[in-house]
């Protein structure tokens, strides 16, 4: 397919955290069209989205001239970019001087690149002076971040390569669905069944990758570390832990062994839903294998106790000595293209560049040098996601949002948009106009994947170059010229000209001596490898692909056991809202939808908003296959279609997060918050659902929104 296309240019899919490779170039009808490339990630495999990635460099409905709303309540008009930035930066320049700098949060995507994220992270801090910026990672891998953290001293999606996959005797996938949402990884999992390995999957759905495993454990929403505890108890029993690993590499252990010990299989089932018998059988097949290998994706993460849930699956990876060795351990598969990235460059509240912490004055004072400021100048953490977004129109009267339609991925999205409206100033930097773009009072059109060179790093921790195709459309500016912009008017031009590979430059001399160190990766060592793996400290060789194998990255060099006690979900069903409501993805999109609701061949692959029920559970509300449901909760209500499937749950309704407005999933999530890691609870709400043209009761609460609910 390659060979047809006209120019084509060897780049990365614009969406998912697999980053696979591909070309881009024109097609015989010059349109731009995308062919396979034999990358060592994907092998030329692509996923319909990737496939038809390339419609976006033609879409009509680009933003290509900056847009100014006059007042509140009047239209969006084009303005020039001068006008643009110089309305921001008198506006943001008002609010610091009468609430201070923290009054400005600043809003960042998981698709910017590592040189974007970068800039953004010292723009909020170095030009700003907000502690206040965060991204939606946040809503993404943060607990397992978090997780791995505490657990092994550091935060890499998947501490070993994907090559790793098939050499594992036994694979644990918990809450992931792989063959949806990045299909081109399933090659190494087949490649895994056909050497005799073992699947087994944890979803309360039977998801086209549950059918493919050998074992499904149909778990209760919100119960997947009490089965991990669970799990880890039998194997206890009946003595498969491996005591030489636990006593060399470990610490903790014993009173994780008190903990589980009244987890016995009976009671887990009560809890989980899964038939003891089948905990049993799947500890066994775990403590048997040679090579265990865990996996997580955002079932277990997204939970109110989603770092919990990780760190009692880390135990039993730990229990059965299978971490620091090839085709084993622990890994989280990262969702957003540069989710992994995006943290570790400075994005998020609490980290500066490198993963140094910004509450470490050893880390302050490396970054401050790099950037030219006085460490103490550099504010100290700030809100995380959900907080930053439930503190809008009080605290934080200003809102700069950049490669996020946070209006439609973010939990409790009416009451955000009600908060929305509140704030002095909201300006969102994006290529599309987003329902988060429709609300702000400066719109900006920004550049596009294939429209600006730059690096990503992938699930593995593999720094990949995205290679720019094709120039923007005249009047779009990429998101690092519209920084230096803002930069200049604020007097701090001179630290922010954009240029990307001078960034990059900078951002390896930031993170050199970091736990994420870049310093020794570059555009020519990545293009000749097929990308680097971090960390990669200049003059030290080669990036490390495999981590743990000598040691853990903790101070002693041992891997940590943290006791995990079943709790419940912010929400469980009652009277009022009797069944479970979980979100996810499907095949056909990406995220928020912002992208691919615009390609032609997804939109008709899934043009809008379904609710998966299981027939049994329709037939008791009265609702038959394709009636509209609406789905209440104490959040809001939508109106989606009822799609049968046996595979879900009698007690669960799944809905996909992709579209907005009446079919907008996240009007009905809760923004219960994990204590640590500050992910919201997506995958555990409680619902009801009647057919919608039966009449609309909404209960007070509805009716009234409600704002952050603690966890
Ligand atoms: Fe690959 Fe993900 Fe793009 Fe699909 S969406 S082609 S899996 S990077």
């Amino acid at each position: 397919m390659s060979e047809a296309l006209a120019g084509a240019v060897e780049t990365h899919c614009p969406y998912c955290a697999l980053q696979c490779g591909m070309v881009v170039g024109r097609a015989e009808d010059g349109r731009w069209a995308v062919g396979a490339r034999d990358f060592p990630v994907n092998k030329g495999g692509l996923c319909r989205k990737g496939w038809t990635a390339a419609e976006l460099l033609d879409a009509p409905d680009r933003l290509t001239t900056p847009l100014i709303r006059d007042r509140k309540d009047g239209p969006l008009r084009p303005a020039t970019w001068d006008e643009a930035l110089d309305r921001i930066a008198a506006s943001l320049l008002g609010i610091k001087t009468a609430h201070g700098a923290d009054a400005i949060g600043v809003f960042g995507g998981g698709g910017l690149t590592n040189e974007k994220a970068y800039q953004l992270g010292k723009f909020a801090r170095v030009a700003l002076g907000t502690a206040n910026i965060d991204y939606n990672g946040r809503f993404c891998m943060a607990s397992a971040a978090a997780a791995g953290l505490r657990a092994f001293g550091i935060d890499r999606g998947l501490p070993f390569p994907l090559e790793d996959i098939p050499g594992a005797d036994v694979i644990l996938l918990v809450g992931g669905n792989p063959a949806e949402t990045m299909p081109p990884i399933m090659q190494y999992f087949e490649e895994q069944r056909r050497r005799g390995g073992k699947l087994i999957v944890v979803d309360p759905r039977r998801s086209p990758t549950a059918k493919l495993a050998t074992h499904h454990l149909q778990v209760t929403p919100g119960t997947d570390g009490a089965l991990a505890n669970g799990l880890l108890h039998v194997v206890i029993q009946r003595g498969l832990v491996d005591l030489g690993f636990i006593a060399e590499r470990t610490t903790g252990f014993e009173a994780v062994r008190r903990s589980v010990a009244s987890y016995w299989p009976d009671r887990v089932e009560r809890i989980t839903g899964v038939p003891a018998l089948e905990i049993e059988a799947v500890a066994e097949l775990l403590g048997q294998a040679k090579n265990v290998m865990v996996l997580s994706g955002r079932g277990p993460e997204q939970q109110s106790h989603g770092v919990d849930n990780v760190l009692a699956f880390i135990n039993l990876v730990l229990a059965l000595g299978q971490a620091g060795k090839p085709h084993s351990g622990y890994g989280c598969m990262t969702g957003q293209g540069n989710g992994q990235g995006g943290r570790e460059h400075g994005q998020k509240a609490d980290q500066l560049p490198g993963y140094r912490r910004i509450d470490n004055p050893a880390h302050r004072e490396a970054v401050a040098k790099v950037w030219g400021v006085a460490p103490e100048s550099l504010p100290q953490a700030g809100l995380s996601a959900c907080e930053l977004l439930g503190a809008l129109g009080g605290s934080v009267k200003a809102l700069l949002v950049f490669a996020c339609n946070v209006l439609v991925s973010a939990p409790d999205a009416a009451a955000l948009a009600r908060r929305m409206r509140d704030l002095d100033l909201l300006v969102v930097a994006d290529i599309f106009m987003s329902e988060t773009a429709s609300l702000a009072d400066v719109v900006l059109p920004v550049t596009q994947w294939a429209e600006e060179d730059g690096t990503m790093t992938n699930l593995e921790g593999r720094v990949i170059h995205r290679r720019k195709v094709t120039d923007p459309p005249p009047g779009v500016w990429s998101d690092g010229e519209i920084l230096e912009g803002l930069a200049e008017r604020l007097g701090q031009g001179e630290r922010f000209a954009w240029d990307s590979g001078a960034v990059f430059e900078e951002l390896r001399r930031a993170t050199a001596g970091g736990a994420a160190d870049y310093s020794g990766i570059s555009h020519e060592r990545i293009d000749a490898r097929d990308g680097v793996f971090w960390p990669c400290p200049d003059g030290a060789g080669e990036g490390r692909s495999r981590l743990f194998l000598d040691r853990f990255e903790t101070e002693d060099g041992r891997a940590r056991f943290h006791v995990v006690s079943h709790r419940p979900s912010a929400e469980s069903p009652d009277e009022a809202f009797p069944y479970f409501l979980t979100t996810g993805r499907v095949l056909a999109h990406y995220q928020s939808g912002t992208q691919t609701r615009r390609v032609r061949q997804l939109a008709e692959a899934e043009p809008g908003a379904f609710v998966e029920i299981h027939p049994e559970t329709a037939r008791t509300l009265g609702i038959a296959a394709g009636d509209d449901v609406r789905l209440t909760t104490r959040r809001g209500e939508i109106v989606a279609r009822a799609r049968f499937s046996r595979d879900i749950r009698l007690d669960t309704f799944f809905v996909p997060f992709h579209w907005a407005g009446e079919g907008s999933a996240n009007v009905l999530t809760i923004a219960a918050l994990d204590p640590i890691s500050r992910i919201p609870e997506f995958k555990v709400c409680a619902v009801r659902a009647e057919p919608a043209d039966r009449g609309q009761i909404l209960p007070s609460e509805v009716a009234r929104g409600h704002d952050l609910v603690p966890a």
